[in-house]
């Protein structure tokens, strides 16, 4: 089930802020919170989708290609396409994810060279 309170759904309800970079009929993308990178920016579906699979499952689409394309819309206004050095798009899905917000979103990190795709795993915490 699909947790209307979740931050994201808030964010799209205009009922916290963020700091908005670009937005389209179906998607919207912001500035993370927490940049892990130099350039962190989450794009989102503006339709109440849990994960990449709920939304693959039952988006319609118009929907599936609006979001996806959103994504190379903003590497694009970033300036970070391949030949402008490139990103990485991250989409965690679930706990072994390490999913923490239950509203689909891709991470988009660039700017600098965002290094090994995993690190070591040695802290058996994670
Ligand atoms: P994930 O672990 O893939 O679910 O990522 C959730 C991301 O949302 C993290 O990178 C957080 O820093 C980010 N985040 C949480 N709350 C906010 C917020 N209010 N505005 C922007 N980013 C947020």
């Amino acid at each position: 089930m699909y947790d209307d309170n979740n931050v994201f759904a808030k964010i799209l309800r205009g009922e916290i802020p963020c700091k908005k970079f670009y937005e389209t009929q179906h998607a919207l993308a912001f500035e993370d919170l927490y940049p892990q990178r130099r350039i962190h920016m989450l794009v989102i579906p503006k339709g109440k989708y849990i994960d990449l699979d709920d939304f693959n499952a039952n988006a319609t689409g118009e929907e599936v290609i609006g979001f996806f394309r959103t994504i190379s819309d903003v590497a694009s206004r970033l300036k970070i396409q391949a030949t402008e050095g490139g990103y990485r798009i991250i989409s965690n899905v679930g706990s072994n994810g390490g999913q923490e917000v239950p509203h689909l979103h891709f991470h988009i990190l660039g700017g600098e060279r965002v290094g090994r795709m995993l690190s070591p795993k040695t802290d058996k915490s994670i």
